[in-house]
């Protein structure tokens, strides 16, 4: 089990449940910028983590994307195929009562951030958060009940969660109100429905940036999209906004697949508009 740090904004409490970790090449990862990858100091293989965050208030108690999940079938895939990992133990252990969820957010349908919507019993697939609002993109939704290549993945960890009445869509048209200082801002690139996170509480700001960045290199490179990203134009845009807004409301930013603590920092490089740094805490 891979411990992860408290962190404190505000009024909540914010910790991480890592559900695996991956490695791959740089040259995997980064496929567009062979060249510029040789300019910068980086392992042979980059780690990538695969978990939740958790996001713990007085009266709230919310799972900030869901991984992978145990038992899928996803063909083959060496990566995501029919894992059994102890994810769902390491998240009872830190305290969290699956039935206590009150809301679980996605910030984009990717097969790596919506596995543990839900669990198979042996018989079916059950949703994970039986008490939980999950919030989904309208228009996520809607690419993957149309997309004959998402039927699986739609089927085990999206359809269930619908069957039982627990999703509510937001519109990717801006942002939404989630309450207790959330809120779901549009952050497209990515992919078409991707959202951050932004929390402002007692006038400290932490944003949970989903997968506009993949390596903490893309800090100081943010024109590096990652393989995974859909639009690389509206990605490079995308992270030049969570890069500022970040560093203007010094806030801190968790990561969905940074590895190490996987949140931290993001400063501005003095005297050079549009640089920024990133440290880890
Ligand atoms: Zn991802």
């Amino acid at each position: 089990m891979i411990t992860s740090q408290h962190y404190f904004v505000g009024n909540a409490e914010i910790f991480r449940v890592t559900e695996q970790l991956i490695d791959l090449p740089p040259s995997k990862l980064f496929p567009d910028h062979q060249e510029e990858l040789s300019t910068v100091d980086l392992p042979d293989k980059l780690t990538l983590s695969i978990h939740s965050w958790i996001v713990r208030m007085p009266n709230r108690l919310i799972v900030v994307d869901t991984g992978i999940g145990n038992d899928r079938d996803r063909d083959g895939s060496p990566f995501f195929d029919h894992l059994h990992t102890d994810f769902a133990e390491h998240l009872a252990s830190t305290g969290v009562d699956r039935l206590k969820v009150d809301m679980v957010l996605m910030t984009h349908l990717h097969i790596d951030h919506v596995g543990w919507n839900t669990y198979h019993d042996g018989i079916e697939w059950k949703p994970m958060f039986p008490n939980a609002r999950y919030v989904f993109s309208e228009q996520g939704l809607e690419h993957w009940r149309h997309d004959p290549k998402r039927q699986t993945i739609y089927g085990d960890s999206v359809q269930p969660v619908l069957d039982a009445g627990l999703a509510c869509t937001v519109d990717q048209a801006g942002s939404m109100d989630l309450g207790d200082g959330l809120r779901c801002v549009s952050m497209p690139g990515h992919s078409p429905d991707h959202s951050v996170i932004a929390l402002e509480s007692d006038g400290m700001y932490a944003l949970f940036g989903g997968d506009t960045m993949h390596h903490p290199i893309q800090v100081s490179h943010p024109h590096w999209n990652s393989t995974f990203c859909e639009h690389k134009l509206g990605a490079v845009g995308s992270r030049h906004k969570v890069l500022q807004w970040s560093a203007e409301h010094q806030a801190l930013y968790f990561s969905a697949h940074f590895a190490s603590s996987s949140a931290g920092r993001i400063e501005r490089v003095a005297g050079n508009p549009g640089s920024y740094t990133w440290r880890f805490v």
